[in-house]
């Protein structure tokens, strides 16, 4: 072939979302993707319809109205926001805006896949930091970035171990960077957690104008089929991604739903509390069938299985299927022997215990 992209592109591994099959299973249950077991707020679905009457039209390429929506909500300056096609898209652009080939980025051993991806389509070296307890250790990320990466990146929490660092763990973390280093910091699932140690890093990045946070309504929100994402950070930074972004990124319905989901709370805390009691149960039923859960503040759980022979995660995964229940495994993370499942509803948090518990006494 004479036509090559450019080096290092045939090297990516092309994400692999979450399957939503299970062949020869009636109604499966699909757990793989950490979406909303609730849906999405009836407004944001209203919202969504009505906007089908606009369809010739361009969206807002400013997506102002979302925007004023969302620092509404915040408490923050809409300025300070850029939105995107799923916070996805803000990390790729954050990638083609600020690493050049051979620059180096860092995240966490377990961290987000998605990081790896834009590394390497930047041609940037990838480091990764050794974690503790599957969480993230700041003392190996400050070794691992040393005093010339490029880009940090932070999931807090992160997917898929659901585990988190305190504030004061990402204020350390930022102040041991040098100044040359841009700090995102994912927070995807900072709606379900409660902890009062936890913060987003909003505060940080108002404070900062080398810390950016990427946000999603693909979450709490129920939005994931929307793709709408936000990026919050000093105007210097919002306006580099506002340069690389497609003048209309994000859609006119998504606009639309999304600027109606932000603005109801009461399914925003229908969803966190569904999610906290469920989490919990999830934890402590799986945990007494004798298998390790690691303690996750996210709406999903990662469950390592034992390294015996027709017991290990690849066995639990093709046993679930049979059942229609579809989890998602993670050696593409480096943990082949660990399965992440979705917080779903009631009944279907109950048929992954079962179907757990057969295939651990089976
Ligand atoms: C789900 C998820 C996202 C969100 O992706 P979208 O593109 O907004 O759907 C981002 N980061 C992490 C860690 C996630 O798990």
């Amino acid at each position: 072939m004479g036509i090559q992209p450019r080096a290092g592109i045939l090297d990516i591994r092309p994400y692999k979302p979450g399957s939503s099959e299970a062949p020869g299973v009636e109604n499966p249950v699909k757990l793989s993707s950490n979406e909303n077991a609730l849906g999405c707020s009836p407004k944001a679905a209203a919202a969504f319809e009505a906007a089908s009457t606009r369809l010739h039209l361009y969206p807002d390429g400013g997506a102002t109205k979302l925007r004023e929506a969302i620092a509404r909500e915040e408490g923050v300056d809409a300025d300070n926001i850029v939105c995107g096609c799923g916070s996805d898209e803000l990390l790729q652009l954050l990638g083609r805006a600020y690493l050049n080939p051979g620059d180096k980025v860092v995240q966490s051993q377990y961290g987000f896949l998605v990081y790896r991806l834009v590394a390497m389509q930047c041609g940037a070296e990838l480091v990764c930091a050794p974690e503790r307890n599957y969480t993230t250790d700041v003392d190996a990320v400050i070794g691992a970035a040393g005093d010339d990466a490029r880009i940090v990146f932070i999931a807090n929490p992160n997917n898929p171990t659901g585990t988190y660092i305190p504030d004061a763990e990402i204020r350390r973390l930022r102040d041991a960077l040098p100044d040359t280093t841009l700090l995102v910091i994912d927070a995807a699932y900072a709606e379900f957690v409660s902890n009062a140690d936890y913060n987003a890093g909003m505060d940080l990045a108002r404070e900062r104008d080398d810390v950016v946070v990427t946000r999603t309504f693909s979450k709490i929100h129920g939005l994931a089929g929307a793709r709408l994402g936000w990026a919050y950070g000093d105007k210097s930074i919002i306006d580099v991604l506002h340069r690389v972004r497609g003048p209309f990124n994000v859609n006119l319905p998504a606009i639309e739903a999304g600027a109606a989901a932000i603005a109801d709370r009461s399914f925003m805390k229908k969803s966190a509390d569904h999610n906290a009691e469920w989490v919990a149960w999830l934890r402590q039923q799986i945990g007494g069938l004798g298998l390790e859960v690691t303690p996750s503040v996210c709406n999903f759980v990662l469950i390592h299985f034992p390294d015996t022979p027709g017991k290990r995660a690849a066995d639990a995964d093709a046993f679930l299927t049979s059942k229609g229940l579809i989890v998602r495994g993670v050696e593409p993370y480096g943990l082949p022997n660990a399965l992440r499942a979705t917080v779903g509803k009631a009944d279907d948090n109950r048929r992954l215990a079962e179907a757990l518990g057969e295939f651990v006494n089976a």
